[in-house]
């Protein structure tokens, strides 16, 4: 690339073909903007298409078949012992991710929507030039760049696993050490629990999944304590040595030191947003201490011009706010009123059972110093729930107690992820406890959990006896 060679112009350009990016993208073209993408992989679709989100729940479904087969002797049902063929589990999960990595690519042809590759960089407030080639002078710009696995701290000659390898199942290993108890280390955790492997987690917090109220976390670490061989909780790595085939670590855990040796180990120890490298230094965009790029509820940087969506902004790195973010973004550009302004995200951690919340939580309301009331309600009440064999969750909602109106929920158990929708939406619609009641809710079917925790809630339980 020449500086100064000829630019060729563009009105929005987004950079980064991930959630934020692809949909930005598509949403931006469909309000008739004239949109370019750039994008340094050799495939759309991100983090969450490629190494995150999609190939892991697709492992996930397999194991989690596997369980329910194994479950169904309770039920008067036997099966034989399953058989695992790697090959075929791997080429399943490529082939989800390949289907809907050309589905992406496809809906950019039909909007008319150009993917440059190539690593993009600003040459000038108003330039982006991209590694090896093109500069294109933009009218917009959405940055989408998104974040990436951090590493522990001299590791990199290791050949430890990140959540890129890991969903690649290049092997099933003997003994895996994972390191890092939130919801990816404990997601992958227990895929590999799942497919044989003998797994250990080990995490310096005092709990697992931080950010997820205790009482959740209980149930999830009561059933994966049950699959790992060991869940260290306030431990710590403190080195990591390649011996032979695996890996000698020395884990300080409870004032002592102990060596370990463990076939593969897994670092899952966060995300980091990718906002280096990128000339940022060229415009006034200026990265928080942690490196998220700051906007505000219409998604613009410091720099007129340039919004930033997704992992590389502060907030819940989660696919669904970056997608979020994309169709606002897209809105904003395009001179519509639009604003992201969202009062509840949800968070879903798909372990077995699974844990999904939304809005307030009892630890943030308690910190915050914010009145709640509680209501919850078992799912060993649930006939839904008896009847599936899986009665170990429950739901709570959270309401203020002077005006009722829904503050959070959760859901521990059994397709938490798609009960959550439910009450992100009452959140959204500034629902009330009796608005919730007043819903007539499907029998017999776990979507009771959220009606009856409200009813709990409002003091109007039936199917519980909850003394006044
Ligand atoms: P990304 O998906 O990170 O995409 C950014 C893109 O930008 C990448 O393709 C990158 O190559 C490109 N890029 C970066 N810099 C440049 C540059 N300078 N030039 C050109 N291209 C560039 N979230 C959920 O909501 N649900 C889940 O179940 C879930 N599971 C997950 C499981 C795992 C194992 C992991 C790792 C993550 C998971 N996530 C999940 C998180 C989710 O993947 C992210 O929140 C999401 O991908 C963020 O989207 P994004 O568009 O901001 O960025």
């Amino acid at each position: 690339m020449v500086m100064g060679s000829p630019a060729r112009e563009a009105e929005v350009v987004v950079v980064g073909g991930g959630p934020g990016g692809y949909v930005a993208a598509i949403r931006a073209a469909s309000l008739g903007k004239d949109v370019l993408v750039i994008e340094e992989r050799a495939e759309l679709g991100g983090v969450c298409l490629l190494e995150g989100c999609i190939p892991s729940k697709a492992l996930i479904n397999a194991v989690e078949v596997m369980h329910a087969a194994a479950e169904a002797k309770r039920f008067g049902v036997t099966f034989g012992a399953p058989k695992v063929d790697v090959a075929g589990l791997r080429a399943f999960t490529q082939s989800v991710v390949g289907d809907l990595t050309k589905g992406i690519a496809g809906l950019f042809k039909k909007h008319g929507i150009e993917v440059v590759r190539g690593r993009a960089r600003f040459e000038g407030q108003r330039m982006l030039t991209v590694e090896g080639g093109e500069r294109i002078a933009f009218k917009h710009c959405v940055l989408a760049t998104g974040s990436r696995a951090a590493t522990l701290p001299g590791s990199d000659a290791l050949g430890l696993w990140s959540n890129r390898e890991a969903l690649q199942v290049p092997e099933i290993p003997e003994t895996l050490l994972v390191v890092g108890g939130g919801y990816i280390g404990l997601e992958l955790g227990l895929v590999y629990a799942g497919l044989g492997s003998k797994v250990t987690v080990v995490e310096m917090l005092p709990n697992l999944l931080t950010g997820a109220d205790p009482d959740l976390v209980q149930v999830v670490q009561r059933a994966a304590a049950k699959k790992l061989a060991g869940i260290l909780t306030e431990a710590k790595v403190a080195r990591i040595e390649k011996k032979g085939d695996g890996y000698e670590v020395a884990i300080e855990h409870k004032g002592e030191t102990k060596t370990h040796v463990f076939s593969k180990v897994l670092v899952s120890i966060g995300r980091k947003p990718n906002s280096l490298d990128l000339g940022l230094e060229k415009t006034a965009i200026r990265p928080d201490a942690r490196g998220f790029i700051p906007v505000d509820d219409r998604l613009r940087t410091a720099e007129p011009g340039i919004y930033a969506i997704g992992d590389v902004t502060p907030g819940p790195m989660l696919a669904h706010r970056a997608q979020a973010q994309g169709k606002v973004v897209a809105e904003v550009i395009a001179g519509h009123p639009a604003a992201f302004d969202a009062r509840a995200i949800p968070a879903v951690v798909f372990t077995d059972p699974e844990v999904a919340w939304t809005g307030l939580t009892e630890t943030d309301a308690k910190a915050q110093g914010i009145p709640v009331h509680v209501g919850k309600f078992p799912a060993a009440a649930l006939g839904r729930a008896k009847g599936m064999g899986r009665t170990e969750g429950f739901a709570k909602v959270l309401s203020d107690p002077e005006t009722k109106l829904l503050l959070g929920a959760a859901v521990v158990g059994p397709h938490a992820s798609d009960l959550i929708a439910e009450a992100t939406l009452a959140i959204e619609m500034g629902a009330t406890l009796e608005d919730l009641m007043a819903t007539v809710h499907p029998h017999p079917t776990l979507s009771e959990l959220l009606l009856e925790a409200a009813e709990v809630g409002a003091g109007a339980a039936v199917h519980i006896y909850v003394k006044k």
